[in-house]
């Protein structure tokens, strides 16, 4: 952003594999950090049609790739090509990272990381919360997994209900050493009654449903007549627009209220770190993908 992109002899090498690619924010976040942080890094889009990501992710790191962000649909069909996954990874079942090194190719999943330095950036404590989380989703597995391993109980509601019950079942087994263990996971329909009966115990809400994206902008997952709790955060997941009907129907009942922009942030500059092992420039990636979310 700052200087001309100038790739040379020395430049190093991570992208995007995904299908389609070419709306991603990813690529403007990615090189204003490496141009901020000096690093003379480039990180590029790439398409990879389906029947083509073995051997991408083989021929990645033989092309001298550092590493990847993996997004869809890509994110679970790269596990079986790695040599390593993070425990974060291993229980989402998806990798969004990856990183080679010394002549392995390692999976991380930095979802859940970006969703909770968000959350707790605005001073929000996991540990004893009791979050509703609404749709049971690729994104969803990184909430609902990320908070309950940090001590968080969390109501997973979905349209179709049995997709809540096998998330939920599927986690379980990895929340055995938490002190509140798998008790802290619950599911049920997606429904006008379900809500009404949950809303006033709750302390946050988390929309990981596309109701309400753009350009589709007047979605909403929560019920029109029931009373948002004004002692809870609402936190969407989308972030175009920057402000859903959920956000605003949230802030007109007093909650605290965040966008889905912090979350792609701080999974980039997890990301970062995890490919260039120094601390990444938040806030010039803030304002990168400010800018590209305003001009796409
Ligand atoms: P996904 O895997 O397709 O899951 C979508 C979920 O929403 C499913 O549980 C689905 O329910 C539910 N849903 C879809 N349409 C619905 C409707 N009309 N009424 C009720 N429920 C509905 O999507 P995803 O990958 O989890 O992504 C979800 C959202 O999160 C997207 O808006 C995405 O942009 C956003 N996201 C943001 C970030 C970030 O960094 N901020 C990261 C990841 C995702 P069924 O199971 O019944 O189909």
């Amino acid at each position: 952003m700052d200087r001309p992109l100038c790739i040379d002899g020395h430049t190093q090498l991570v992208g995007l594999l995904g299908y389609p690619v070419e709306h991603s924010l990813s690529p403007a976040m990615q090189n204003a950090a490496f141009a901020a942080a000096g690093l003379n890094w480039c990180y590029v889009p790439l398409p990879v049609a389906p029947v083509a990501v073995k051997e991408a992710v083989f021929g990645l790191p033989a092309l001298g790739f550092r590493g990847a962000n993996v997004t869809i649909p890509h994110k679970q069909v790269v596990m079986p090509y790695l040599d390593a996954v993070s425990e974060e990874a291993q229980a989402i079942g998806a990798a969004n990272v990856l990183v080679f090194k010394d002549g392995r190719r390692l999976g991380y999943n930095v979802d859940g990381m970006g969703f909770l330095t968000a959350l707790t950036s605005l001073g929000v404590r996991v540990r004893g919360l009791r979050a509703l989380v609404l749709g049971a989703g690729g994104s969803a597995r990184a909430v609902v997994y990320t908070l309950a391993r940090n001590g968080a109980a969390v109501m997973l509601l979905n349209r179709t209900q049995e997709r809540a019950e096998s998330l939920v079942e599927s986690l379980r087994p990895r929340l055995m050493d938490e002190p509140m263990g798998s008790s802290l996971l619950k599911s049920g329909p997606l429904t006008r009654e379900v809500v009404a009966e949950v809303a006033s115990g709750i302390d946050l809400v988390v929309n990981t449903t596309p109701l309400g994206m753009s350009p589709h902008e007047q979605g909403n997952p929560w019920p029109a007549d029931v009373p948002f709790p004004r002692q809870a955060v609402a936190y969407d997941l989308i972030y175009a627009p920057r402000e859903t009907s959920f956000l605003r129907l949230a802030k007109a009942a007093g909650a605290q209220t965040l966008n889905g922009l912090p979350m792609l942030v701080y999974q980039g500059a997890h990301s970062f770190e995890l490919w260039t092992g120094q601390p990444a420039p938040v806030e010039t990636m803030y304002a990168a993908v400010l800018e590209g979310s305003i001009q796409g």
